[in-house]
């Protein structure tokens, strides 16, 4: 791994560095068939939210660390932000440690990408921290033997992803709606829902409708109009006990104006998009006047995702953002 020149952080101070998690939603997720090395060959519409998770890296002269609060989430070396910091301090020869702070707001195991996420982050964020200066494309590689969703992270926004997920298409035209996200506190495995999804015996269709959406949107026309979610049946299978929950926040999303309303990844989290704030803020009043846990969010274009990130650098990362991010 070739080592650039990289700047410092400015931000927090020297050896110290704050940047966002975002979470995503699919918009639309097929599954097209299974691959020789058992993963599964994909076509998936991914969007960054503003819903995030906060970490927080202070430069240590050796070692990793790495603190949650969050009674679901590993601390050290089980959890994916932890393996981002030590993959890139082998591979980049890094002799200088990092403590990471994570505190954790995006719900765990619902399908919105927090793990792949923080790890994202922390390579971005360390890139920066420790001055090696890859930047987004230098990390694909690293991010890629991380996870499938990882690099897409790296981006952000509206982008197509291929193969296992981890082939990353940006989109010309970026979507910009209000997202209400649902978060029924039921952790689901993303193993268990494939497998689900494998034991099924009817074959899968190729719908086309990711395709349509990237064909239209290039034309600047963006309908959502039968984008689905493949795993949608199978999650209902792994979890039966949230299919009348799920049909009731299906049904008050539609009600509301949602223009698309779907389970994210493998679930559980489910969420609607909208076209117009007041109606995204009825629905989740709505949906919290019912008991469920609903959060209003807003989607992020790949360039204010980047800005996001740039602006956590500080001053110096400005400049340095025009160029590289
Ligand atoms: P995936 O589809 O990759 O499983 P997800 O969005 O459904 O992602 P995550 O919130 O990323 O789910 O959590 C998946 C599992 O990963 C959890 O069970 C958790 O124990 C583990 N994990 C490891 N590191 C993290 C992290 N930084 N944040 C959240 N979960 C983590």
């Amino acid at each position: 791994m070739v080592r650039r020149p990289g700047r410092p952080a400015a931000r927090e101070g020297a050896g110290r560095l704050r940047v966002p998690a975002y979470a995503k939603i699919n918009l639309g997720l097929e599954v097209l068939a299974v691959r020789d090395d058992g993963y599964h060959e994909l076509r998936t519409l991914f969007q960054t939210i503003d819903l995030k998770d906060e970490i927080t890296l202070i430069e240590r002269p050796r070692g990793i660390r790495l603190t949650c609060r969050h009674p679901d989430v590993p601390d050290e070396a089980g959890n994916l932000a932890w393996r981002a910091a030590e993959e890139l301090q082998r591979r980049a020869g890094v002799r200088r440690g990092v403590e990471i702070r994570l505190d954790k707001r995006i719900p765990v195991a619902g399908g919105l990408g927090g793990g792949s996420s923080d790890a994202a982050a922390v390579l971005l964020g360390l890139d920066r921290l420790w001055g090696i200066g890859l930047g987004p494309e230098g990390l694909l590689p690293l991010a890629r033997r991380l996870g499938a969703d990882v690099p897409y992270f790296l981006f952000g926004g509206t982008a197509l992803g291929l193969a296992r997920g981890d082939e990353i298409y940006p989109l010309l035209s970026q979507v910009r709606a209000d997202v209400v996200v649902v978060d029924p506190h039921r952790p689901l495995s993303t193993a268990a829902v494939f497998a689900r999804l494998d034991a099924r015996l009817t074959p899968r269709q190729n719908s086309y409708t990711i395709q349509r959406f990237v064909a239209s949107s290039l034309r600047g026309e963006v309908s959502f109009r039968g984008l689905r979610n493949d795993l949608e049946a199978a999650a209902l299978e792994e979890a039966p006990d949230l299919e009348q929950r799920m049909s009731r926040v299906r049904a008050v999303l539609e009600r509301e104006g949602a223009v698309l309303a779907s389970l994210t990844g493998s679930g559980s989290a489910f969420f609607g998009l909208f076209e117009r704030r007041g109606s995204a803020t009825r629905a989740q009043r709505a949906l919290a006047s019912e008991g469920f846990t609903a959060h209003l969010a807003r989607t992020l274009t790949a360039r204010q995702y980047r800005r996001a990130w740039v602006g956590s650098f500080g001053e110096r990362g400005r400049s340095a953002g025009r160029t590289r991010c």
